[in-house]
């Protein structure tokens, strides 16, 4: 059995993220979306919120599952039992980033091996941080992330401008 971990803040999740996810599928037999709970990083939604956005989004694809992790990924992917990672390229500064963090994890664990799939055109410009952007700014989100989201995100912050980002609760 192939099962790669797809780690991330998926803050929230985009279709970028999704993208990636369905061509992995291709090549894996499993694909355990890991979402890791950092704290030195800023996060708009809950780890629970962000774990039950991509549970719906794969609802109805039993190869897909979701776990929150903290830690480092090469740890968890051990605890998971999977040998592989998987990740996105958009663009140079992505490579620049995803080389450092090769290098650290190979380090770390040199048996498991990272996967990397280029966004496709219609999901380069597309990313977590822009979508936050737009949310504190009132504007649209369809086309960006699944319409139940969009609909769970228009209902969270009626409006727009969220009151309360999660990173402001701590
Ligand atoms: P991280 O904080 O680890 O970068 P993200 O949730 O931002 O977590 O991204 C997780 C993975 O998904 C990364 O490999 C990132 O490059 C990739 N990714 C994010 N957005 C896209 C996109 N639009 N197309 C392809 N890959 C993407």
């Amino acid at each position: 059995m192939k099962r790669a971990l797809f780690p991330g803040s998926f803050d929230p999740i985009t279709n970028g993220h999704i993208e990636i996810i369905q061509r992995g599928l291709a090549l894996f037999d499993e694909i355990i979306v890991g979402i890791g709970v950092n704290n030195s990083k800023q996060a708009m939604f809950s780890p629970e919120q962000r774990y039950s956005w991509i549970q719906e989004t794969f609802a109805q694809e039993p190869r897909v599952k979701v776990h929150i992790y903290t830690g480092l990924t090469v740890e968890f992917a051990n605890k998971v039992n999977a040998r592989f990672i998987l990740r996105g390229l958009r663009s140079a500064p992505d490579y620049e980033y995803e080389r450092n963090i090769d290098l650290l994890n190979k380090y770390l664990d040199s048996s498991i091996e990272t996967f990397y799939l280029l966004s496709s055109p219609q999901t380069s410009f597309v990313s977590s941080t822009l979508v936050k952007e737009i949310i504190r700014f009132h504007g649209h989100l369809e086309g960006l992330l699944p319409p139940h989201i969009i609909r769970d995100i228009y209902a969270l912050y009626p409006g727009g401008k969220p009151a309360r980002a999660e990173s402001d609760r701590q």
